[in-house]
């Protein structure tokens, strides 16, 4: 269920849809507001403004997506309810952050990095079950989960804007530690931001695999 919130600055209205939000960015005052479990508290931190650069994708387009699911097309409504951009070395790239089939308790992200797409199903992971980010080292083998991961990269990335809700306690500036790998073909990341550590495993997907409703 979808739950309303006022903005802690100018009163606005706010939709949460992912249950376990942590802030949002005011539509109309551009300010974030933090969820914790006894309310809403106002986030002094810049705004996070964020400037357009023509992506296919805007906040609270829904649609049809069109995806394999174990070697099946299935095809599933999707929302996006909100936007991280993070700058790196190179320049920058957006982060989505999709609900599938009104799936109020997870989360998806679209990484749109220069046109390319990537779909990565997030999971928020205690610390003591995470790898330590310092002791990896690019070019071995980890084991999470049970799981084999190579280690193709290590890097780094500072949100500089943001739209709609965050899984995430955002604050504009914030850098985040990135530990990119391969396990099973797929393309996994950890990534380390403040205290929070999420594991993503992601696929590569074409944008003709959306379709918009009209909004
Ligand atoms: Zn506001």
């Amino acid at each position: 269920m979808a739950k309303k919130i006022s903005c802690t600055s100018c009163g606005g209205e706010m939709t949460l849809h992912y249950a376990f939000s942590k802030s949002a960015v005011c539509p109309y005052c551009g300010l974030s507001t933090y969820i914790t479990p006894n309310g809403a508290i106002l986030q002094e931190s810049d705004k996070a403004i964020l400037v357009d650069y023509g992506s296919p994708f805007i906040l609270g387009a829904s649609g049809k997506l069109s995806r394999k699911v174990k070697n099946e097309t299935k095809k599933e409504n999707f929302l996006i309810i909100g936007r991280l951009r993070f700058e790196y070395e190179d320049g920058f790239w957006d982060e989505w952050m999709l609900l599938i089939n009104d799936q109020p308790d997870q989360v998806y992200w679209l990484e749109e990095t220069e046109g390319r797409l990537s779909l990565m199903i997030s999971q928020p992971i205690p610390a003591a079950t995470a790898p330590s980010f310092e002791k990896t080292k690019v070019g071995t083998v980890l084991t999470y989960q049970k799981k084999k991961i190579f280690v193709r990269a290590k890097s780094w990335a500072k949100i500089v804007g943001a739209e709609g809700e965050s899984a995430f306690e955002l604050s504009v500036g914030a850098k985040a530690d990135f530990i990119d790998g391969i396990c099973a073909g797929a393309e996994v990341a950890f990534e380390y931001l403040n205290d929070e550590i999420t594991f993503n495993i992601g696929e590569s997907i074409e944008v003709d695999s959306f379709v918009f409703n009209s909004m």
